[in-house]
């Protein structure tokens, strides 16, 4: 008989129930006491749904009160020594310290959980760091959940991801040094486990979906054969990506059963079940634990059924990895209509999947007859709804040419054309796109989406906004203005919500980091611009002033990354309709006289494939969909892009490609550092590296921002280099803002002054 599990479920609650406790008890207004409760309430209903649902046992170990790798840790008692907590006293208040930082310590690293949105807390390796044993969390909730009557299976983070994921702070030349602590510690806590009567353990290894170095795939097998001794059985999960290239090394590991994940690497089955061990489970994730479609059933029995020919009661039928990726429950959707509902499953509705699916190879189909039926209809109905086929749009794809990806003339023919317009001087001065959201624009957006205040009273108050900061900016004396973004709450909704083939939902909350969640729009169908988006706010504000006004545009690559994407077309294709939409409006925008015309894309990097062999295909894709969207314009109108959060050296010549004719780039918390792969690499149009930090209210000197400008003079010809901030400034006040760009206005007059004195020397 077929077993069925989920790796992990999401933790913050269909009404994100956690984030509210959380925040309370940060805020002082709740008491631990009344966090825990909130803990344990969340684990029990999830641990009940799993059971409802007919899994075959409920996953315990995927809750964390911030993030499961500080958790791991905790648990570990791998905590940094910096702090000087005890690993074995550690309270929950010292956890969020860990995690959020205090007046004393600067808070752990966070950074994105493999290409997942989930960010996690970087583990700090230093020679001290011990793995003599934390908290007892992990432990309590074993116990929580056997008392409620659950057949118990625990997660873990994985000893080697563990490691990988970590980064050297000091002492150790290699993390793999780490390793035979890391070990023990791992030994000791399985033993625990163990005695406590736990049969089955999920050890996540994810890691090696990457492309490992031999010293990492050679640790493995020693790792896990010191492990299985005397553990629990031990399911070794993968996630992320296919990893056939150890198809050898899973069939030979001294572990229980191996997890696969099926969606990423549907291709890798057939390679690692040729000889799969007799003894050992193969656990297939065939739900997909990344996005939120209605899985084809029919598809996904018809690939196991042969399997089960083979592996019999070792075939585990499991979703693709964690839940912790999408939302909760569908059922939370009053918005959504019912056609657009039958094409979604979130996680509760993830976990009937996966049991219809294992009852179905157990010989019990008539007993889920019902969903399959429904999955048949979702995916008849996806076939040929024109909500998601509509033909204007492919006829406009089927007609896109090679020449559409390029501008008329190349950058130096460009740019001189654009500099004789608009005459800007040396090292021009402008800004990212927003300026503060303060709580008076806040809430007329949301008095006006609640219908409070009526559509011109909403104008109204944006334009005022708009007049404002477009004075600030005069007065500021900055070169190339905004309109500020008062009318966007966010860069990518405000566009879905004007796109067609764009749905929200209401509740369709995912753990971003910590307590911070986001909600991704879901692209569901072909991807369409029925009327101009921004020209009318943009059309108002450059009526404001003589000085070049700049469009503000999110990028087809952004647009894409940051949704929930259709399964039924390629991941180019969407982006590719998304940057026709967006060329459409690039025109518009020049038609009513906006000359220069940003098109954001701060998730251009977080987009490239873990594998670096899969690179060049999204890089191609990627650059191609940028250059589609902008390149629709006339050579005296100047194309700028930004981009944030990056390390740009190794796709330097992507980056290049893509043709803008400005890009402004986060680097003035690398001290310019960032800059110098754009140096090497002759980088040969206009950039405007970052000369601030707009994620600290500390408002930069004139002399800083000077020192940084000259450095960047060092490595990019002055003709080409622009001074603006690293980022939009939505979230900061207005008093810092002010001082910061002042400072930043009269560094660049000093590097004019510099400049001229050298030309006057010379
Ligand atoms: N134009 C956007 C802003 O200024 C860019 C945001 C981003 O890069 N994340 O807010
Ligand atoms: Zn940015």
């Amino acid at each position: 008989m077929a077993l069925a599990h989920v790796l992990g479920f999401p933790r913050i609650g269909a009404h994100r129930e956690l984030k509210f406790a959380q925040e309370s008890f940060w805020k002082g207004a709740s008491d631990e006491a009344a966090l825990r409760a909130t803990g344990a309430t969340l684990r029990a209903r999830h641990w009940q749904a799993q059971a409802d649902a007919g899994l075959d046992f409920v996953t315990v170990g995927d809750f964390a009160w911030y993030d499961q790798v500080l958790g791991t840790l905790a648990l570990l008692g791998a905590i940094p020594s910096r702090f000087g907590f005890d690993p074995k006293q550690l309270t929950l208040a010292d956890y969020f310290t860990l995690a959020r930082g205090s007046k004393h310590h600067f808070a752990m690293e966070m950074t994105k959980w493999f290409d997942t949105n989930y960010h996690y807390l970087v583990p700090e390796w230093t020679a001290d760091v011990k793995f003599d044993g934390g908290v007892d969390w992990l432990h309590d909730e074993i116990a929580e959940a056997r008392a409620l009557g659950h057949k118990v299976k625990v997660a873990l983070v994985g000893p080697l991801t563990l490691l990988y994921q970590g980064k050297i702070k000091s002492g150790i030349a290699h993390k793999l040094d780490l390793l035979p602590k890391v070990v023990a510690g791992y030994q000791q806590l399985l033993q625990r486990l163990h005695a406590a009567g736990i049969e089955s353990v999920q050890i996540d290894e994810p890691i090696l979906a990457l492309e490992l170095d031999a010293a990492w795939r050679a640790a493995f097998a020693p790792v896990y054969a010191q492990l299985s001794g005397t553990a629990p059985a031990l399911l070794l999960t993968t996630y992320f990506g296919e990893v056939s290239e150890h198809a050898e090394l899973l069939r030979a590991l001294p572990v229980a059963g191996v997890h696969l994940d099926l969606v990423r690497g549907a291709d890798q089955l057939e390679q690692i079940a040729a000889g799969w061990p007799q003894d050992k489970v193969l656990s297939l994730g065939v739900v997909d634990g990344r996005n939120l479609w209605r899985t084809d059933l029919d598809q996904v029995l018809a690939k196991l059924k042969p399997l089960q020919v083979q592996l019999g009661d070792r075939l585990w039928v499991a979703s693709s990895c964690s839940l912790l990726h999408v939302p909760v429950d569908l059922a939370n959707e009053p918005k959504l209509d019912d056609e657009l509902k039958s094409w979604l499953a979130f996680a509760t509705q993830k976990l009937a999947e996966i049991v219809a699916l294992k009852l179905a190879l157990n010989g019990k189909a008539a007993e889920v007859e019902a969903q399959f039926v429904a999955s048949r209809a979702a995916q008849a109905s996806r076939r040929s709804s024109s909500r998601i086929h509509n033909p204007l749009v492919q006829k406009r794809l089927a007609a896109v040419t090679a020449a559409d990806a390029e501008r008329s003339a190349g950058f130096s023919a460009r740019i001189a054309k654009q500099q004789a317009k608009w005459q800007l001087p040396a090292f021009p001065t402008t800004t990212i796109g927003s300026f503060p959201q303060t709580a008076e624009i806040r809430q007329a957006r949301a008095a006006y989406k609640r219908g409070e205040i009526g559509h011109l009273d909403y104008l109204d108050k944006m334009r005022e906004e708009i007049r404002d900061v477009v004075e600030k900016q005069e007065q500021l004396g900055l070169d190339v203005l905004v309109h500020g973004e008062p009318e966007r709450n966010d860069m990518v909704e405000y566009f879905g919500e004007q796109l067609w083939g764009y749905a929200f939902t209401a509740n369709g909350w995912v753990q971003s980091y910590g307590s911070r969640c986001v909600k991704p729009p879901i692209i569901y169908g072909d991807v369409y611009r029925p009327e101009a988006m921004t020209v009318g706010w943009s059309q108002f504000a450059q009526t404001l002033t003589a000085k070049p006004m700049k469009g503000m545009l999110t990028g087809p690559v952004t647009m894409l990354q940051w949704s929930f994407v259709r399964d039924d077309q390629p991941r180019e294709t969407t982006a590719l309709q998304i940057a026709l939409a967006l060329r459409d409006e690039v025109c518009d925008l020049e038609k009513a006289n906006i000359g220069m015309i940003q098109i954001d894309e701060p998730a251009f990097r977080e987009g490239l494939p873990l594998k670096s062999r899969d690179w060049p295909h999204y890089l191609d894709w990627a650059v191609r969909a940028f250059k589609i969207s902008a390149a629709g314009v006339g050579d005296e109108t100047q194309i700028h892009t930004h981009m944030c959060y990056s390390e740009f050296n190794d796709i330097l010549p992507w980056i290049a490609a893509m043709d803008a004719d400005v890009i402004t780039i986060e680097t003035s918390r690398s001290d310019m550092e960032l800059l110098d792969g754009f140096g090497q690499f002759a980088y040969p149009n206009d950039i405007g590296p970052g000369v601030y930090d707009i994620h600290s209210p500390r408002v930069p000197q004139v002399d800083e921002m000077e020192r940084l400008l000259r450095k960047a003079r060092g490595v990019i010809p002055d003709a080409r280099l622009w001074v603006n901030p690293d980022c939009g400034l939505k979230t900061r006040g207005w008093p810092e803002t002010y001082e910061a760009l002042e400072n930043m206005v009269l560094a660049a007059k000093r590097l004019r002054e510099t400049v001229e004195q050298e030309r006057k020397a010379a």
